[in-house]
């Protein structure tokens, strides 16, 4: 599951987040840890590129909006470096003067490629704690049937392309305040690929794949959370022209429970029980991952104070030991009670607020007389 990370989490904001937001929280980043400021630091330099990476994508609301919708290989494909560091504090101008000229290499093999897929889920917490499998209708690039992938109509091939004699790309010099520069840009007219279809296939015009929606079953482990990724290998879009197909990314969001919250593995109710249960203790069902368990409070339950079940909380994705669930007391206070109620209170209580001498009868009196919560 060695995933990169979400943009928005690298820069620590949320999905919604505005174009100002972004910007401050890159350059907080880029503050922190441009590599001018700490030299020979590995674990700075790797925080800066990762923020910078996603900072050009994110502030560019065509490339956001393909990267929500898709995820990284879908900004990556056609992106290269292009990030505009014109208005931030540090411009890496290496990046952005020679970023264009060494682009181009590995893009061959790259580009042929089928892009990674992101697919959003939402299941139930109760789907989290068990795990379940679901199925997914995901769209996506699938090889053409009719020229099996390769884009040339069945009984025609290809031929080395006129424009770059077969090497996919062209080659310019050009002149920058470094000297000159050697650039070597993708062919457009085979887009790298250094050879052209004779005929392209009538289907998938030439490109070898065509849209296609596909039911797929995704076995969720139990114990998963909002943000799990789930990669299903081979199942995102299928390659250019019989190139490898990318890969399924999905990414899980998981509701929140109806009773229980989630911290990490474990599990947390919060009992509200009223001031004469907390004083003389009670058994009390509690909602917990398997159903309702009864549980008993002690006479001088506190109010925040915690109970703990063990090994009731959510199970370890990794198939590990169960979390705990705690139980915290919430004691409510009664509001409006009645004349009868308040005069019972007084006597329990006193003047002083110290409570009298009352039997214990009294108290079960009490108990009645204040309606349970
Ligand atoms: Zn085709
Ligand atoms: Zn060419």
């Amino acid at each position: 599951m060695a995933v990169k990370r979400d943009y928005y989490e690298v820069l620590g904001v949320a999905r919604q987040a505005s174009a100002d937001d972004l910007k401050r929280a890159f350059r907080k980043i880029a503050m922190d840890s441009h590599p001018d400021r700490n030299p020979d630091d590995a674990i700075a330099a790797a925080r800066f590129k990762e923020a910078s990476e996603a900072y050009s994508v994110l502030s560019d609301p065509g490339r956001r909006r393909t990267y929500d919708m898709f995820g990284h290989a879908a900004v990556e494909a056609g992106g290269g470096p292009g990030v505009d560091f014109s208005d931030m504090p540090f411009g890496d101008i290496f990046d952005t003067f020679f970023g264009g000229a060494f682009g181009g290499r590995g893009r061959r093999e790259r580009s042929n490629r089928g892009d990674d897929l992101r697919y959003d889920l939402t299941i139930t917490f109760e789907e989290a704690f068990t795990g379940i499998e679901k199925q997914v209708d995901v769209t996506r690039l699938a090889n053409c049937e009719r020229c099996s992938g390769s884009g040339a109509e069945p009984g025609t091939g290809d031929e080395t392309c006129p424009g770059c004699r077969g090497s996919g790309q062209i080659r310019r010099q050009a002149q920058s305040i470094f000297g000159a520069v050697v650039t070597a840009a993708t062919c457009p007219t085979c887009g790298g690929a250094g050879r052209l279809l004779k005929s392209p296939c009538v289907q998938c015009r030439g490109q070898g794949r065509v849209q296609k929606t596909t039911r797929l079953a995704v076995r969720i482990p139990a114990g998963v959370d909002t943000g799990s990724q789930i990669r299903l290998s081979g199942e995102g879009g299928a390659g250019l022209r019989g190139g490898q197909s990318g890969d399924l990314y999905v990414v899980l969001r998981v509701k929140a429970h109806a009773h229980l919250a989630r911290h990490e593995q474990d599990t947390v109710y919060e009992l509200r029980v009223n001031m004469v249960q907390a004083a003389l203790g009670d058994r009390i069902e509690i909602p917990t991952l398997e159903g309702l368990v009864e549980i008993a409070i002690p006479a001088g339950t506190q109010n925040g104070q915690s109970f703990r079940l063990a090994g009731r909380g959510m199970p370890d994705v990794r198939g590990g030991r169960r979390g705990d669930q705690y139980v915290v007391v919430q004691v409510v206070i009664p509001k409006d009670l009645t004349a009868e109620q308040k005069a019972i209170l007084r006597k329990v209580g006193g003047l002083t607020g110290k409570p009298e001498k009352v039997s214990k009868g009294f108290f079960e009196k009490l108990r009645d007389a204040i309606s349970l919560d």
